[in-house]
């Protein structure tokens, strides 16, 4: 387990300028205190169930089950709630626990939007103003949730820096924060980041895992035999493993996007192809050129588009409790048209990577063995970029 200065072995910690330990050490003990506090809790839960639609669908994929031949599947319906994935979990704590410390401001930064527009929504309902950070190659080709943003009541800011992308907006909101925290927090949209971040956001993605432990046992009356979702900073990915750490007999695996292939260039798996260092206020596994700069990263899902990953994902890795596999571009496509054709359900291009590794080992598992894949999105927002890939133009 992590210990209370946020690391997890030799991974995380606060690798960040004197400016912004103020800010960190606030959140840390508002965190602390209100992580225990039954009203908090209480308001938490009222707005996970009568505002984002939990607890979300364990369901039993019949279709995919026969026609792959092996273990039993079931889908974590994260696509199911409001905002269209996992992010709302994490994006509403994260509101709430500002409110409570008195800010009036969320800043939050995002890649594809999805994390944005999740906190857009909270920021809306809670009746807080918004800044959103997006890099700006990352506005032009996602047009919609910038729309969507500004519709909700936010600002977006396109951020012009380095790749202008998802990595340089995280960069850009870090700043902004260290110049205006007596009234703006941060809201950082997965388990990455200074200590207490990777804590913060796990706490409220194990939602996931609690669900699935209760759920699997009611439909099942055992634990499944493995639990897995795709990983790009990690945080529907904790979340899913969280609450099945401690049953070493559950297998967790994490899905991570290797682009064009982890022999190329034009790849976004950190695991497999990444080096220890230290980025974005953690120490853990980087994409890094040979100068030990960050390298640019590339995968057909902005999700997974992040050079890093989250430390206590590097941890789980080191220990070897948790395996990770890098899953290709063509992969993902197949499994998404797949998942699409054989269930109804069209999954975010992030979470179809997950699902093309379980048609990968479900076959081999006897059928009495139980495969549970967390959907962390729905996939209306790809539905143009993958029908591009597939030679096919079509309007947005
Ligand atoms: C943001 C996102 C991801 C990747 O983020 P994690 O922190 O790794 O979960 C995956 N799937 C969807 C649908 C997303 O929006």
């Amino acid at each position: 387990m992590s210990n209370s200065k946020g690391r997890f072995g030799v991974h995380g910690g606060q690798y960040i300028p004197e400016t912004l330990m103020n800010a960190v050490i606030e959140l840390e003990e508002a965190y602390n205190h209100y992580k225990d506090d039954p009203v908090f809790n209480k308001e938490l839960t009222d707005l996970y169930n009568e505002y984002a639609g939990r607890p979300s669908c364990l369901y039993y994929a019949k279709k995919m089950t026969r026609d792959l031949g092996g273990a039993k599947i079931y889908l974590k319906r994260e696509d199911l709630n409001h905002t269209g994935s996992h992010k709302i979990n994490n994006v509403l704590g994260q509101a709430l626990l500002a409110k409570k410390m008195g800010k009036t401001r969320l800043i939050a930064e995002t890649g594809a939007g999805q994390h944005g527009v999740a906190t857009a929504t909270a920021a809306a309902l809670l009746g807080m103003e918004c800044v959103v950070f997006m890099g700006e190659e990352d506005t032009k080709r996602q047009a919609l949730n910038v729309y969507r943003m500004r519709l909700l009541g936010s600002q977006v800011i396109p951020v012009k820096t380095g790749t202008a992308t998802l990595k340089d907006a995280v960069s850009e909101a870090m700043r902004e924060w260290t110049s205006r925290i007596n009234d703006t927090h941060y809201c950082l949209g997965s388990v990455m980041g200074p200590h207490p971040f990777p804590t913060i956001v796990r706490d409220f993605q194990a939602v996931i895992s609690r669900e699935i432990k209760h759920q699997i046992m009611e439909k099942e009356a055992r634990l499944p035999d493995v639990v897995m979702a795709c990983v790009g900073g990690g945080s529907n990915a904790i979340g899913t493993f969280y609450h099945f750490i401690e049953d070493k007999n559950v297998k967790l695996i994490g899905c991570e996007a290797a682009g064009r292939g982890i022999d190329t260039f034009e790849t976004a798996a950190t695991i497999s192809t990444g080096r220890l260092g230290i980025f974005h206020g953690m120490k853990s596994y980087f994409c890094q050129d040979k100068y030990g700069q960050i390298a640019p990263v590339y995968s057909i899902s902005a999700g997974l588009d992040y050079p890093g990953i989250g430390p206590e994902h590097a941890w789980l890795h080191d220990t070897g409790r948790a395996e990770y596999v890098p899953v290709t571009d063509e992969e993902a496509v197949n499994a998404f048209e797949y998942l699409s054709r054989t269930e109804g359900i069209i999954p975010a291009i992030e979470s179809a990577h997950a699902i093309a590794h379980a048609m990968k080992i479900a076959p081999a598992y006897d059928k009495d063995k139980i495969i549970v894949i967390t959907i962390s999105g729905r996939g209306d927002k790809d539905c143009a970029a993958i029908a591009r890939y597939r030679g096919e133009d079509i309007y947005e």
